[in-house]
């Protein structure tokens, strides 16, 4: 998509008015310009923040969760327990169809990408058709690929705006913020999951450990890849 055309025009726009306000400023943007957002969680163990943030700014937004249907039942019943205590009432949970491509559920042993991209990636893509864009609580602390994440994207492969409201923040800030406002924990995070993922493809991190050093460990692989570069699906980053 050429950089003239007038989505990219706005989203630079709204980048450079925006690009050191809080996060809520951000999001309350976001929805001025673009209504039909929808926010995509993964209820993972720092999701709580930006779900709490969005039902500050929009009661009624859209949630959008990705049951890959090899979570981690804690996971499940946390999903409940968020959408419940924030009062989101507009949780829709997406699901692959499995039965052809990876019908014993092993295709994460054999071709992870494949995995992530049948069980994510394309299903997100057909739930975002019919919105201006998507929310994602990426933060540029996360990697090396994020470090210059701006809060407003195009995503050229459809067209659609990408809001990072959270990408200044750091570790300490996500930490903070559901201090402050008491929001509940996923409770694998006690147990030494600083990041939670699928259950085949995360495992406990030891102290000192890189936070997302329990995701694909051993695998050439650290990212699900459900974001667009370029007019391509790239591996740049999970949603939260
Ligand atoms: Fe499959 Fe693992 Fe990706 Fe989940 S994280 S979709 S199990 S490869």
């Amino acid at each position: 998509m050429p950089l003239d055309d007038p989505l990219s025009l706005r989203v630079g726009a709204l980048n450079t008015r925006l690009k050191h306000h809080a996060a809520a400023d951000v999001l309350r943007h976001a929805f001025e310009a673009a209504p039909n957002l929808a926010l995509v969680s993964s209820f993972g163990a720092e999701s709580v923040a930006l779900l709490h943030l969005a039902a500050t700014v929009k009661r009624d937004v859209q949630v959008l969760f990705i049951d890959t249907m090899l979570l981690f039942p804690e996971t499940l019943v946390y999903q409940r327990d968020v959408a419940r205590r924030l009062g989101l009432r507009r949780v829709r949970v997406i699901r692959a169809d499995t039965s052809v491509a990876d019908p014993d559920d092993t295709l994460h042993q054999r071709d992870p990408d494949a995995c992530c991209d049948l069980r994510k990636t394309q299903v997100l893509n057909t739930a975002l058709e019919g919105f201006d864009g998507w929310i994602t609580g990426r933060k540029r602390f996360q990697s090396g690929q994020r470090a210059e994440l701006p809060p407003f994207e195009v995503e050229e492969a459809t067209g659609r705006i990408k809001v990072n409201p959270l990408a200044h923040w750091s570790a300490a800030d996500v930490q903070d913020y559901i201090a402050e406002n008491n929001l509940p924990r996923h409770p694998l995070v006690a147990r030494g999951y600083p990041s939670i993922g699928c259950a085949p493809c995360t495992t406990p991190v030891a102290e000192g450990e890189d936070p997302r050093a329990g995701r694909w460990r051993g695998k050439d692989k650290d990212e699900c890849g459900i974001h667009f570069v370029n007019g391509k699906m790239v591996r740049t980053g999970a949603t939260t």
